[in-house]
């Protein structure tokens, strides 16, 4: 008999690499794809799910007769499930309301129960998905599988992913992308190759709205705010991403994860959920500034496009949420700064005193200033609101600045395109250029709207 296996659980893992030929054949390099839509429970968190069953049944955590408990976006859960479902555990898990009604039901056609918790609350709610698991978790019998913070979860990636694309590809592999939840695919894809070879670059794709960007790119976390592609981004910091493997994070907006996964469906024929084309959205980015001729870069493809028909897949769908509107190629932030002409940033020490702050802003005629340490690296924000509000509370000139910094920025590069940054602008108060981890220009949302409008008058006039 060949390829006949014992039960649904070995069929995990080994999935093919298919080569991308219509979407990057302008790019210099090849993209490639690990398809891990084609793991049995339909997403590549097979992988960690039966990585987790065996290390906690092994360890003694998960005895006969348990309950597996998560709280999923719907592919871990389906993971537990399938593997709850050949060893006999039942499974119950917390989702939250913005994800797919196919993913439910995918979870309940197991045998499990689902609990649907509020999205738009803070993780510390006692309504949020995260507490309402940890709760569910910590009932006798029950075993919370914890992906956010289970070491199996990037363990799994270093033992089956990691090398299974290394041998697929003879080694010859430049750049791997992988769009960033847990960070469990990233860090333990990437350990394993950086250990094969260091050079490869390893490049994790963030949507607006989640933190992951600009902690990367400052070390700060900004303030998190909601976004509509499932399975990537995070508004919290996991313990399963290790920074240390991670050469650089691209950024993509809904749009662009939402129209990309269906241009791969229609033009590679490879059916895709949303962070599939956030993915390859941000592998196309990347391989733009970096990519070279005799380059491989593989991206990884977590689930299909099944779990999403009601959504990416339905045009009513895409048209109410803005995803089908045309874009207007209105440019980068590099046009946007060089536009208005060279600027000198305006910064304070976090050491600054508020009179000295108070006295910049008035000599500038300015009303938000980066606060830079003596390093060059950008700690937030100081804006007139928060002078003010502290003037009115205590009045005291000398308290030091670093007290009254805001989080409610977010920061760009000069390739950041302009639709991007309007999004960004939907929550946060001021954008940093950032190169090389130093903020070099700020941008206000009347800077945005004054480059809008010039653009579209000029775009007008050519028109005409
Ligand atoms: N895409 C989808 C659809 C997912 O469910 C997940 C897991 N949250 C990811 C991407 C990201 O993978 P990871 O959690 O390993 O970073």
């Amino acid at each position: 008999m060949r390829n006949v296996h014992d039960n649904i659980l070995s069929c995990v893992g080994d999935t093919p690499i298919v080569r991308v030929n219509r979407l990057a054949s302008a790019l210099q390099g090849t993209l490639y794809m690990k398809l891990e839509m084609l793991n049995p429970g339909g997403s590549v968190k097979d992988r960690i799910a039966l990585q987790m069953v065996d290390d906690a049944e092994e360890a003694g955590a998960l005895t006969p007769g348990a309950t597996i408990v998560e709280g999923t976006s719907g592919n871990t859960g389906a993971g537990l499930a399938m593997v709850g479902a050949v060893r006999g555990y039942r499974s119950a898990f917390v989702m939250p309301d913005k994800q797919s009604e196919e993913k439910r039901a995918a979870l309940r056609a197991y045998g499990a129960r689902v609990v649907v918790t509020p999205t738009a609350v803070e993780p510390e709610d006692p309504r949020s998905y995260y507490s309402v698991s940890a709760k569910l978790g910590g009932e006798p019998q029950a075993w919370f599988a914890n992906q956010y913070h289970n070491p199996s979860n990037p363990i799994a990636h270093y033992k089956s992913t990691g090398p299974e694309l290394w041998e697929q590809m003879d080694g010859k592999i430049d750049a791997f992308v992988a769009g960033l939840g847990t960070g469990g695919t990233i860090s333990g894809i990437g350990k394993y190759l950086k250990e094969k070879n260091p050079d490869i670059k390893i490049i994790g794709v963030d949507p607006v709205g989640s933190l992951y960007y600009d902690y990367f790119h400052t070390g700060q976390m900004t303030e998190p705010y909601t976004y509509v592609v499932e399975g990537i981004g995070e508004d919290f910091m996991p313990t399963t991403v290790d920074w240390q493997y991670i050469d650089d994070v691209v950024r993509v907006n809904d749009k662009e994860c939402m129209q990309m996964t269906r241009r791969v469906v229609r033009e590679e024929g490879v059916f895709c959920g949303g962070s599939c084309g956030g993915a390859v959205a941000g592998a196309l980015k990347w391989m733009r500034l970096h990519g070279k001729e005799d380059m491989n870069i593989v991206v990884l493809m977590p689930d299909s496009g099944s779990r999403y028909l009601s959504k990416i897949f339905n045009d009513n769908w895409m048209r109410e949420n803005g995803f089908m509107d045309p874009d207007y190629g209105l440019g980068s932030v590099r046009d946007l700064v060089r536009g208005r002409g060279e600027r000198e940033l305006i910064s304070v020490p976090p050491d600054a005193s508020v009179n000295e702050v108070v006295g910049i802003m008035k000599l500038h005629g300015i009303s938000n200033l980066p606060v830079v340490s003596a390093e060059g690296q950008l700690t937030g924000v100081l804006t007139e609101t928060a002078l003010l509000e502290r003037a009115l509370r205590v009045g005291g000139g000398n308290t030091q600045v670093q007290e009254l910094v805001l989080s409610n920025y977010t920061t760009v590069d000069a390739d950041t395109e302009i639709s991007v940054l309007a999004d960004l602008f939907r929550r946060a108060r001021v954008a940093f250029v950032v190169e090389g981890h130093k903020p070099t220009a700020i941008i206000t949302k009347i800077d945005l709207i004054d480059y809008i409008s010039q653009v579209t008058a000029a775009m007008g006039e050519g028109g005409k």
